[in-house]
C-alpha cells in the first residue's frame, strides 16, 4: 500500500494568535496530522528537532506582479495618480535598468517572482495579471493562487485584464474579484470607488486593492458591501509619499498585506511588514495576521490556510527564537534568517543543517549562498540566476550560487 510521507518537527515553538505553546508538529502528505505536546509517537516517523524555533503558517502575499520582481523601484514621482507613473514607466522602457530586465524571459521572470517570495518565507501568492498554468502549476516556488477573477483597474480595464463589471459578476460568490482601486490622492483616485459601485462591481467578494484615495465615508460604503482591501504601503509611499490611514478604517473590513513588485514595492514581505509597522499604530500580532488568516479570507483561499491547526495544509515558515515574542521576531527577519519553508508538505528552502528532511522528502535541492549565508532551496535558482545575470540585470534579493 502507499504510505505518504510524513515527519514530525519536534520541539517547535508555534505561533498561534492569542499565545505561543511549545509542541511537536506531525505533517502526512500535504497536511498537519496533528500539534501535540511530546505526546505524538516518534518511534515509525523521523523527527526533526527544531530546537525551539518559531514556527509560522507560510506568509500570504496577496498582491503580486510575478514578472515584474526583477525592476528596481523605477518612477519620478510623488505623482498625483498611478496613470501617471503607468506613463512614465512606459516612457523608460528603452532605459537601461528597464531593458535589461525586459530581455529576459516571461517564464524567468515569474519564475524569479515564486523565487522572491519563497526567500520571504511566502507560500501563496495572489497573482495581479493572468494565470500562466503551464509555469505555476509545475515546480514553482509557491502556490499561486488559482481561482480569481480580475480587472487591472477602472483606468487600464480595457488594456489588462476584463472590464471590472464582467468580472465582478462572473466572480459570483465563489471567486474574488481583485482590482486596483482608488491608487492617488487626486479627485480622480476619489472618485474611482463610487464609480465602482456604480458599475454594480462593488460587492462582497470584491478585493480592492491600495484605496490610498478612499475617504473615510467611502470606506463606510465598502464596509455596507463587504468588500476587502490589500494594502501595500512600501508601494503606495513610493509613488504618492501617502497610503491608507488604518487608524481610520472602519472595524469589519477584512484587510491583506501586500508588496506589489518590485518596480514600486520592497523586495521581501519581511520588509513590506516593517514598513507597515512604521506607518500604522498597530501592533506585530494584527500585521502578522494580515499576511496570514486574514489574508486568506481575502483571497478566499480554503478553510483553515493561514493558520496552524489539525488538517490544515503544511505550510510552515520557521525562524529562529531571539526573544520571547514571535511577533517581533518575525518582523526583525530577513532571507538569510529562515531556517526552513514548507509548502504543502515539502520543504523547498532552509538550513543546510536540514539536509537529511529534504532528502527524506525527495526535495532535489542545491546550495545558494542568500545575504552571505549557505542555504537550500528548490533546484533551479542557480541556473536561472546564470540566465538573469547574462542579460545584465540584478535580483533586488542578494542571492548567489553555492
Ligand atoms: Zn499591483
Amino acid at each position: 500500500m502507499f504510505r505518504k510521507r510524513s515527519f514530525v518537527l519536534t520541539n517547535a515553538s508555534i505561533h498561534s494568535l492569542s499565545e505561543t505553546n511549545n509542541g511537536d508538529i506531525c505533517v502526512v502528505g500535504k497536511n498537519i496530522e496533528s500539534i501535540e505536546q511530546n505526546r505524538i509517537d516518534l518511534s515509525r516517523t523521523p523527527a526533526v528537532d527544531l530546537n525551539n524555533s518559531w514556527v509560522f503558517p507560510g506568509l500570504i502575499n496577496a498582491h503580486d506582479h510575478l514578472e515584474l520582481n526583477l525592476f528596481p523601484n523605477i518612477g519620478r514621482g510623488p505623482y498625483s495618480n498611478s496613470y501617471e507613473w503607468f506613463d512614465d514607466v512606459n516612457a523608460m522602457r528603452g532605459e537601461p535598468a528597464m531593458a535589461r530586465v525586459l530581455a529576459i524571459s516571461m517564464n524567468d521572470r515569474l519564475l524569479w517572482g515564486g523565487y522572491r517570495n519563497l526567500l520571504s518565507g511566502v507560500t501563496t501568492v495572489g497573482h495581479h495579471n493572468p494565470y500562466h498554468g503551464a509555469v505555476f502549476r509545475k515546480a514553482f516556488p509557491v502556490r499561486v493562487l488559482r481561482h480569481y477573477r480580475w480587472a487591472h483597474s477602472l483606468g487600464l480595464a480595457e488594456s489588462y485584464g476584463g472590464r471590472p463589471e464582467v468580472e465582478s459578476r462572473k466572480a459570483g460568490s465563489r471567486e474574488p474579484f481583485i482590482i486596483h482601486i482608488a491608487e492617488g490622492v487626486d479627485t480622480g483616485a476619489a472618485g474611482e470607488l463610487r464609480e465602482l459601485d456604480r458599475l454594480g462591481a462593488l460587492r462582497t467578494s470584491t478585493v480592492l486593492v491600495h484605496g490610498v484615495g478612499i475617504s473615510s465615508d467611502d470606506f463606510q460604503l465598502v464596509k455596507e458591501r463587504g468588500a476587502c482591501l490589500i494594502w501595500c504601503p512600501s508601494s503606495n509611499m513610493f509613488l504618492f509619499d501617502r497610503t491608507v490611514d488604518m487608524a481610520q478604517l472602519p472595524d469589519g473590513i477584512p484587510v491583506a498585506l501586500a508588496t506589489d513588485s518590485t518596480l514600486s514595492g520592497k523586495p521581501t514581505l519581511f520588509d513590506e511588514l516593517r514598513v507597515a509597522c512604521d506607518q500604522s499604530q498597530m501592533n506585530e500580532r494584527q500585521l502578522i495576521k494580515m499576511v496570514t488568516c486574514n489574508a486568506a479570507k481575502v483571497l478566499m483561499l480554503k478553510e483553515n490556510t493561514g493558520t496552524l491547526a489539525p488538517s490544515s495544509t503544511a505550510d510552515l515558515l520557521v525562524l529562529p527564537r531571539r526573544s520571547t515574542d514571535s511577533g517581533k521576531d518575525l518582523l526583525a527577519s530577513r532571507p538569510r534568517d529562515i531556517q526552513l519553508v514548507i509548502k504543502a508538505g515539502c520543504p523547498l528552502y532552509g538550513d543546510v543543517s536540514f539536509a537529511s528532511l529534504f532528502d527524506h522528502c525527495r526535495i532535489k535541492v542545491e546550495r545558494v549562498y542568500v545575504e552571505g549565508k549557505a542555504k537550500l532551496i528548490m533546484h533551479g535558482l542557480g541556473a536561472l540566476l546564470d540566465r538573469i545575470r547574462d542579460k545584465g540585470a540584478m535580483p533586488p534579493i542578494d542571492v548567489t550560487r553555492g
